[in-house]
């Protein structure tokens, strides 16, 4: 029996590994450990994803979080290396960009554990990013390298990686939207709920430092949405981060009813948001694919995206905020509007084919 320690503290990677973890469960002759950095602790941030995408509770419960980038990441190196002291695990796998995801690499390749990095080879070029920063030294690190996209591969072969190290597996958030998505009708749910009609109103998602730590660009974003809600509903659960920000500059308050600002919603419920909106507006990077899996046209409110496929396919639109009358327009203009036929996120087993490579490697 081989063990695989998973790394993981953030809302995105809940849902990444919870199809990845069924696969080990699976696959036989791997056990895996789960380790929380607790990065995500809110309810409606963590526990709902573990509960509705039927994974056991993790093993190790961090509870880190809040304080600057290197304090929260430092904190979690540290914690994550006494429980790979502890576990001894064959394998580190980690999930994306995040701080935890940094931590649980480090820890490992310190230790002379093997990395194995889902949704490696992203790149937005803009290292401001703290995700960019995270994901690119994950990748130098990692010894397996899963790319959901051929794009992603192509930026890791350009940094000189051995290409033996790089692994085309498609995006595990496909595999994900795939079985949930067939499952998310128009009835009940968060449409009921919040009284929406199926095709007849916009979700919003902004939870990007760039966007909610510059007073400016959060302003454009919020007098955007306000005018997309002067036409259609729009209905915007709100990431913590985003929220704080919102309250302390006065500005929840004071929104149009149109622009309706919820809580987070569970994954169920945002696969059914997203399935029967007529615009999907985000920052997020999942958010944006999502969008796409269920066809449904998307502004993404940034200066670049990792997601190229979806631009240069006509899904997706960048309306970085700097102007709300601009943003507004690229709202309106995307409604209606349809992309490609393409299908740049591989066939929906991303999870079985990293798992049935690990366990290969491993000599499971
Ligand atoms: N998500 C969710 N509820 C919400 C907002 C997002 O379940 O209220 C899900 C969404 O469907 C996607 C993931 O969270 O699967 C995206 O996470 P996030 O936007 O936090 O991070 P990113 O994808 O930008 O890394």
């Amino acid at each position: 029996m081989k063990t695989i320690v998973t790394v993981i503290g953030a809302r995105p990677q809940f849902i990444k590994a919870g199809v990845v973890s069924h696969a080990i469960a699976a696959q036989g002759g791997l056990r895996e450990v789960l380790v929380h950095t607790g990065q995500h602790f809110d309810a409606n941030m963590s526990d709902v994803f573990f509960a509705e995408l039927g994974m056991a509770p993790p093993t190790h419960q961090l509870a880190i979080h809040g304080g600057r980038h290197g304090a929260m990441t430092g904190q979690m190196l540290a914690a994550v290396e006494q429980v790979l002291v502890d576990v001894a695990p064959d394998a580190v796998l980690v999930y994306g960009d995040t701080n935890s995801t940094l931590a649980g690499a480090l820890a490992a390749v310190k230790l002379h554990i093997p990395v194995a990095h889902v949704e490696a080879g992203l790149r937005s070029f803009n290292m401001a990013m703290p995700e960019e920063v995270n994901r690119i030294l994950t990748d130098r690190i990692s010894r397996w390298l899963f790319t959901p996209t051929d794009t992603a591969r192509e930026h890791l072969l350009r940094e000189g990686v051995d290409a033996e190290r790089i692994l085309p597996v498609g995006d595990v958030m496909y595999d994900v939207a795939l079985h949930h998505g067939a499952r998310a009708g128009a009835q009940g749910g968060a449409l009921a709920r919040l009284g929406l009609a199926a095709g007849g109103y916009a979700l919003a998602t902004v939870h990007r430092a760039e966007n909610t730590d510059d007073p400016a660009r959060l302003a454009v974003v919020v007098a955007a949405l306000s005018l997309l809600a002067a036409t259609l509903p729009v209905v915007w659960p709100l990431h913590p981060r985003t929220r704080g920000v919102l309250q302390a500059q006065g500005v929840l308050a004071t929104l149009p009813a149109a622009l309706r600002v919820v809580e987070p919603v569970g994954y169920l419920d945002m696969v059914q948001l997203e399935k029967h909106a007529s615009l999907v507006a985000t920052d997020s990077g999942g958010v944006q694919k999502e969008a796409f899996f269920h066809r449904v046209p998307c502004v993404t409110l940034r200066d670049e995206t990792e997601w190229v496929e979806l631009v240069d396919s006509g899904w997706n639109r960048l309306a970085p905020p700097r102007d709300a009358a601009t943003v507004a327009a690229a709202l309106h203009a995307a409604i209606g509007s349809r992309g490609r036929d393409v299908q740049p996120y591989g066939e929906g087993d991303a999870a079985q084919r990293i798992v049935a490579r690990l366990a290969d490697d491993l000599g499971a």
